[in-house]
C-alpha cells in the first residue's frame, strides 16, 4: 500500500546518463528547489562532504561541512527518566564552511537570486567525481563576465577539498574583488516538530584554539567542549592572471578571509585555486592538528588542481568498473540517471569512511544526528561487499571497534556478552526512545548476518577469525540470555519485549523477524567458532581466553537456535509479526487522510502500537533476507496479508517489498515500488531530501535491482541467480566482486550472459543450473525461464 505519487524531476533537470544537471535559474524555482539542490549537488567522500551550495554562500537552506565522526555530547533530559536510559546524546555538528567565494564587481556583489544571469549551467558528473558551474553575469553597470568553478572533495586523499575557480570578463575592465572564507557559523535552528530532525545545540560549540596565517594560507583549530575533538581546518589559495592583482589573508577565532582583488581585463582569465584541509581527533592537540592541515594543504598545492582531479577521475572509474548498473528499455533513460546517482551516493558514503561508519543520511545532512543505524549492514553493506570488499571490511571494523562499548552496554542492562547500540556515533547507545530505540536488538543479528556475507563472498576468513568471531561470542551470549525458554521446556526459546524493524509496533514477544535472525545469528556463531577451533587452534585459543569462553557455551547457542519460537498462524498460513500482532484491530486506512503521513507526525505512538499498522517491512524483510528458508506459497501468503497494513512511512520499505513482489510474480508491484525506492529522493517521495539523501533506501535501490530484478540469492555463499525483468525493460547489466572474481551479469528478457572480467574463475547457478566462469571460458550464456 502507498499512497503517495512521484513527482517527476522539474523540467530545469535534463536526463543526462552520467550526471545531474540544471541548466537555468528561474528566479521564483530558486527558494523552492534551494534544499533539494543542496541535496543532490552534495560532495562527499565517506570521510569529509559538503552539500551542494554555491560558492557565493546564498541563496542557502541548511549549508553544511561534516566531518565522519566529529560530533558532541548533548544531555539527554527526560520527564521521566529510567535506570539504563543514555543520559548522553550525540550530535555530529556541521564544521566550518569552506566552499564560500564571495565575488564582487566593481563593487556589486554576484548573488544568483538577485543578478541578471544570461546563462547557467551546474553539473555533477558521476564519472570525474566533480561539481561544476559555469554562468554568465551580466553586472548593474552593463559589464558582461564568465564565471566557471569546480568543485570535489577528493577520494584520493580524503581531508581534502579542491576548488578551481575561474572568471572571464568579456570586455572592458573591471576592480574586481573574491573574498575567499572559511567560518565556523552557529548553529542553524532546528525543526523541533519532527523527532527525525537532529536536535541541535544553542550557543557556541566549537572552542577556538588558535589560528595560523601564512601568505594565502590561513588555519584555524577548534575543541568540542564535552566529547574531546581537536579540530584542525584550513584553506589554502592559489591565483593565476596575467592581470593585475594583489591578495590578503587575515584570521580570527572564527573566520578566516582571503581577498584576492584584481583589475579584470577583457578576454583575460583570473584563477584562484582554493584548496580546503579538515583533520580532527581526540588523539593530538591545536598545533599538531593545524600542522596535519598544513600538510595536506602543502600536498594539494604542489599536485595542483589538474593532478587532483585526473586522480578523482581515475578512483571513481574505478568504481564504476566495479559498480556500475545499466538499465535499457522504453522508459529507462530517465531511471539509468536516478541509478547512477543512487550509485554515487554510496560511493560517497562509504568510499573513505575508514575507522567510521554510515549516517542515516551519509555526509549530506544531519538528520537523525548524523548516527549510524542497521541502514549500513542490512541495506548499505551488500552493495559494498560486493562492489569494494576492502571498504567493507572496513565498515565492519568499524562495529569490531565498538565491541568495548557493547559490552559495557549489556552490562548495564544485565545480559553478558555484548549488544551493539541501535543509533550512536562514538559507540555509546544514543537512543532516547528505547521502545524504537534499544528494544531493537535485532541490530545484533542484522551486523552478524552482514559479517557472514561479507565472509561468505569475499572469503575473507582472517576477518572472521581476527575480529568476527569475538563479536559472535559476546553477541551470541547476550541473546542466550535475553530469551528465556518457555514454561521451563527446552522446546522454546523466546525473545520478549522487543522491537522489530517495524517501529509502529514497540516492546513486543517474539517479533518473527528478530527470532528468526537471532536463530541464523546463533548458529552461526555456533559454527564459525567450531571451525575456527579446527582451523586455527591458536587463534581459537586466544579467543577463548580472551572472551572467557566456557566449552558449554557453544552447546547453549544450538540449544536456543533449535528451540527457538517462530510463530506461525495456521488459519493464514503466515507468521505473524509477533505474539499480538494479529489480536489488533487493523488501522483505519479509509478514515486517515492523505496529508496524516506520515502517521508518526501525527498519531501518539500509543495510537498507531494497538492496531495492525506497519511503517516498514519486518516480516517480509525476513523473507527477502532470509529467502531461501520460505516457499514462494509462503512469501506470497505473507505479502498478500502485510503489504496492504504497510505504510511505507519509513524510506527503508518499498525497496524491500519490492525485491519480494518480483520474485513471486507481482510484476507490476515489484515495478512501482522500485520506482519509489530509486526516486525517494530525486523525486523527493518523502519530501524531505532537502535534510540529506536516504542512504538506506538508496542501498536498498541496489537490492531492488540485483536482488530483485538480478534474482541474486547468495545464501551459505553460493551465487545464484534467477533474473526477472520489468517488462518494460530490454536490458539490465550490473558488475559484482565473489572471491575475488570481477564479473558481469548482463540480462536481456530471455537470456543472461555472465561474464568474467577478472580473478581465477568461480561457479555461480543461473536458475538452479551450475554456470563456470574461467579464465579460459569467461563467458557463458543461459536462457531465462519463461516469465509469469
Ligand atoms: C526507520 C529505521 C531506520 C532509521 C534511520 C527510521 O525511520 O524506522 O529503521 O534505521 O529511520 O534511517
Amino acid at each position: 500500500m502507498l499512497r503517495k505519487r512521484l513527482i517527476p524531476p522539474p523540467d530545469l533537470f535534463p536526463v543526462r546518463p552520467w550526471s545531474i544537471e540544471v541548466t537555468a535559474v528561474r528566479r521564483e524555482l530558486i527558494s523552492a528547489y534551494v534544499g533539494q539542490a543542496e541535496t543532490a549537488f552534495a560532495l562527499a567522500n565517506g570521510y569529509l562532504g559538503v552539500r551542494g551550495t554555491h560558492e557565493e554562500g546564498r541563496p542557502s537552506f541548511e549549508p553544511g561541512t561534516f566531518l565522519n565522526g566529529f560530533f558532541e555530547h548533548r544531555p539527554i533530559v527526560y520527564g521521566e527518566s529510567a535506570y539504563g536510559f543514555p543520559r548522553v546524546g550525540q550530535s555530529i555538528l556541521n564544521c566550518p564552511t569552506g566552499t564560500l567565494m564571495r565575488l564582487y564587481v566593481d563593487d556589486e556583489p554576484f548573488d544568483l537570486s538577485q543578478a541578471e544571469v544570461l546563462s547557467f549551467h551546474r553539473k555533477l558528473d558521476f564519472r570525474s567525481g566533480m561539481l561544476r558551474r559555469d554562468v554568465t553575469w551580466e553586472t548593474p553597470l552593463g559589464s558582461r563576465l564568465r564565471l566557471r568553478s569546480a568543485r570535489l572533495v577528493s577520494f584520493h586523499q580524503r581531508q581534502l577539498i579542491a576548488i578551481d575557480y575561474e572568471l572571464v570578463l568579456q570586455h572592458g575592465e573591471a576592480d574586481i574583488r573574491i573574498v575567499s572564507e572559511l567560518i565556523n557559523r552557529r548553529p542553524l535552528p532546528v525543526d523541533t516538530a519532527d523527532p527525525r530532525m537532529a536536535q541541535g545545540f544553542v550557543g557556541r560549540v566549537l572552542e577556538p584554539l588558535g589560528t595560523t596565517v601564512d601568505g594565502g594560507r590561513a588555519i584555524l583549530s577548534f575543541r568540542t567542549l564535552s566529547s574531546g575533538l581537536t579540530l584542525g581546518c584550513g584553506m589554502d589559495h592559489v591565483p593565476e592572471t596575467a592581470c593585475h592583482h594583489d591578495a590578503g589573508t587575515t584570521a580570527e577565532d572564527d573566520r578566516a578571509t582571503y581577498v584576492l582583488k584584481a583589475r579584470a581585463v577583457g578576454g583575460e582569465p583570473i584563477r584562484l585555486r582554493k584548496y580546503l584541509g579538515y583533520h580532527y581527533g581526540a588523539e593530538a592537540g591545536a598545533e599538531e592538528m593545524r600542522s596535519r592541515v598544513a600538510w595536506t594543504l602543502d600536498r594539494a598545492v604542489e599536485d595542483g588542481f589538474p593532478a587532483i582531479a585526473d586522480r578523482q577521475r581515475t578512483f571513481v572509474e574505478g568504481f564504476w568498473e566495479r559498480a556500475d548498473v545499466e538499465v535499457e528499455g522504453e522508459t529507462t533513460s530517465e531511471k539509468q540517471q536516478i541509478i547512477r546517482w543512487n550509485l554515487f551516493q554510496l560511493l560517497q558514503a562509504t568510499a573513505r569512511a575508514e575507522g567510521h561508519g554510515v549516517g542515516a543520511r551519509g555526509l549530506t545532512g544531519q538528520t537523525y544526528e548524523g548516527h549510524y543505524f542497521w541502514d549500513t549492514e542490512i541495506y548499505v553493506l551488500p552493495f559494498v561487499i560486493y562492489t569494494d570488499p576492502r571498504a567493507a571490511r572496513q565498515l565492519l571494523k568499524h562495529r569490531y571497534d565498538m565491541l568495548d562499548k557493547a559490552r559495557a552496554r549489556a552490562r548495564e542492562l544485565h545480559p553478558p556478552g555484548a549488544t551493539f547500540p541501535w543509533r550512536t556515533l562514538d559507540g555509546s547507545e544514543a537512543s532516547a526512545y528505547y521502545a524504537a530505540g534499544t528494544a531493537q536488538y535485532h541490530i545484533n543479528a542484522d551486523i552478524m548476518y552482514a559479517l557472514r556475507k561479507y565472509v561468505e563472498i569475499t572469503g575473507d576468513r582472517d576477518f572472521l577469525h581476527d575480529y568476527g568471531a569475538e563479536m559472535l561470542v559476546e553477541t551470541a551470549r547476550f541473546w542466550v540470555d535475553l530469551g528465556s525458554y518457555r514454561d521451563g521446556t527446552p522446546t522454546r526459546f523466546c525473545i520478549n519485549g522487543v522491537t522489530g524493524p517495524d517501529e509502529y509496533t514497540a516492546v513486543v514477544n517474539n517479533n518473527y523477524f528478530t527470532n528468526i535472525m537471532a536463530q541464523e545469528h546463533l548458529r552461526f556463531a555456533a559454527r564459525a567458532v567450531g571451525e575456527l577451533e579446527q582451523e586455527n587452534p591458536q587463534k581459537f585459543a586466544r579467543l577463548a581466553e580472551k572472551t572467557a569462553l566456557d566449552p558449554s557455551e557453544r552447546e547453549a547457542w544450538t540449544r536456543a537456535a533449535d528451540a527457538m519460537y517462530l510463530p506461525y498462524d495456521e488459519g493464514r498460513g503466515i507468521h505473524p509479526q509477533d505474539d499480538s500482532f494479529l489480536d489488533k484491530q487493523v488501522w483505519d486506512f479509509e478514515a486517515t487522510p492523505a496529508d496524516h503521513y506520515p502517521l508518526l507526525l501525527h498519531y501518539h505512538p500509543l495510537n498507531l502500537y494497538r492496531h495492525q499498522v506497519i511503517k516498514q517491512a519486518d516480516t517480509l524483510l525476513a523473507m527477502v533476507l532470509l529467502s531461501e528458508r520460505f516457499t514462494l506459497e509462503e512469501k506470497k501468503r505473507s505479502f498478500d496479508y502485510y503489504d496492504p497494513l504497510t505504510t511505507h512511512d519509513s524510506s527503508l520499505s518499498v525497496c524491500i517489498q519490492s525485491i519480494l513482489a518480483n520474485e513471486i510474480g507481482y510484476a507490476e508491484k515489484a515495478r512501482e515500488y522500485f520506482n519509489f525506492a530509486a526516486a525517494m529522493d530525486l523525486a523527493d517521495v518523502g519530501g524531505n531530501m532537502k535534510h540529506g539523501a536516504h542512504i538506506a533506501s538508496i542501498g536498498g535501490t541496489w537490492l531492488a535491482l540485483v536482488y530483485g530484478f538480478g534474482g541474486l540469492r547468495d545464501g551459505s555463499g553460493v551465487v545464484r541467480f534467477k533474473p526477472r525483468l520489468p517488462p518494460a525493460w530490454s536490458r539490465l547489466r550490473f558488475r559484482l566482486t565473489v572471491r575475488g572474481n570481477r564479473f558481469v551479469v548482463d540480462i536481456r528478457p530471455e537470456r543472461t550472459t555472465y561474464e568474467l572480467k577478472s580473478g581465477p574463475g568461480l561457479a555461480l547457478e543461473h536458475e538452479g543450473e551450475e554456470v563456470i566462469l574461467t579464465p579460459d571460458q569467461p563467458s557463458v550464456e543461459r536462457g531465462n525461464a519463461a516469465q509469469a
